[in-house]
């Protein structure tokens, strides 16, 4: 993969002449498959190179790219609140990917000409460091999509491997473990979801020990490293806030009710209750968070609940998710800047 991956930067390098207008590459009614968001991070690469910084996290179980988006004023000088957005750590949630790239693509099109959809986005560098993990689960993406390029080679091994639905509701990585059911917590030895399996499978199996899944632990060690004040990982289905368990609530002090309310009401989002057995909330990225660098996670679950576990239609994410929730990641920041005085405290 990396030999393609570095195919696409040369054949974009060298074929795009960019205009930096309100352009969005973003396509907005298909499937988005790993190849498609591949060469979106190529193009936006080259695009926005005064302030978006590509690098890849690390590879995945089947030697899939997992790319790391940085957009960063290095012009601009003094400490910066770093912030992590993450899609795709189920398989099958390709909305989420989707909403991820296209405010990315919005974000850096508006730091260029706040005419676009983000008023006065540059302004958002001053205060904060954007780190953007679009694909966390490449192989499972590509098992959802029946898209066996370039893992041919693992088909024996996935198809062994217990399927609960069609391929297209496949959710966990490519060697079937549940990544929001692997992260080091603390509480991984008490999950036991509504989903459970014993072995291996498409859902529900949360792997034999926290951190086995390449890519969660790949994930927990960026979060280990730059320590960020705020994590919204994206899924897609409930148009509801996971934002608060039992175990972590009470360190917030009322900071995470603040920020998940305005959130909540702007975007038409439900709140969640606080979850309160760790049976059943452990060991997802924002139970990571939260748990080991004590700072705000959220689980965001996009487009509104349909009672199965089939993904909407690729042509309504406009409707069902960008129109509803572009704003989010912004009034997140937006309200964090203005209660951070009162809450620094927590943070150092
Ligand atoms: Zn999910």
């Amino acid at each position: 993969m990396l030999k393609k991956f570095q195919f696409i930067f040369l054949v974009l390098s060298s074929s795009l002449g960019y205009s930096q207008n309100c352009d969005d590459i973003i396509e907005d009614s298909v499937s988005y498959t790993t190849s498609m968001i591949y060469e979106d991070v190529v193009e936006l690469m080259y695009k926005y190179s005064d302030v978006l910084s590509v690098d890849i996290l690390g590879y995945s179980e089947f030697d899939q790219a997992i790319p790391l988006l940085k957009i960063e004023d290095s012009s601009f000088y003094g400490n910066k609140k770093p912030v992590l957005f993450v899609a795709n750590i189920h398989a099958r949630e390709f909305y989420s990917s989707k909403f991820l790239m296209k405010f990315t693509n919005h974000f850096l099109m508006s730091i260029t000409n706040d005419s676009c959809t983000y008023n006065e986005a540059s302004k958002y560098l001053k205060e904060y460091s954007f780190y953007i993990i679009p694909l966390a689960n490449p192989d499972g993406l590509k098992i959802a999509q029946q898209d066996w390029d370039g893992i041919e080679q693992h088909r024996v091994e996935i198809d062994k491997i217990k399927r609960v639905g069609p391929y297209s509701d496949w959710k966990a990585n490519g060697k079937g473990i549940d990544l929001n059911n692997n992260f080091d917590d603390g509480n991984f030895h008490l999950k036991h979801g509504r989903l459970f399996e014993e072995n291996p499978a498409s859902q529900g199996y949360k792997g034999d020990y926290p951190g086995q899944a390449i890519e969660a632990k790949l994930i927990q060690d960026l979060v280990d490293s730059i320590r960020p004040m705020i994590t919204l990982s994206f899924h897609t289905k409930g148009d509801i806030l996971f934002w608060a368990d039992k175990g972590t609530h009470q360190k917030f002090k009322g900071l995470d009710t603040k920020l998940n309310k305005k959130a909540s009401n702007k975007c038409g989002l439900i709140m969640a209750r606080v979850s309160q057995n760790p049976k059943e909330y452990a060991a997802g990225l924002e139970n990571y968070v939260r748990a080991k660098i004590d700072a705000i996670g959220v689980c965001v679950e996009l487009s509104k609940p349909n009672n199965k576990d089939a993904q909407h239609p690729p042509e309504k994410f406009l409707e069902l998710v960008w129109r509803k929730c572009k704003n989010l990641p912004l009034i997140y920041l937006n309200e964090f800047s203005r209660l951070y005085p009162e809450y620094s405290y927590l943070f150092d």
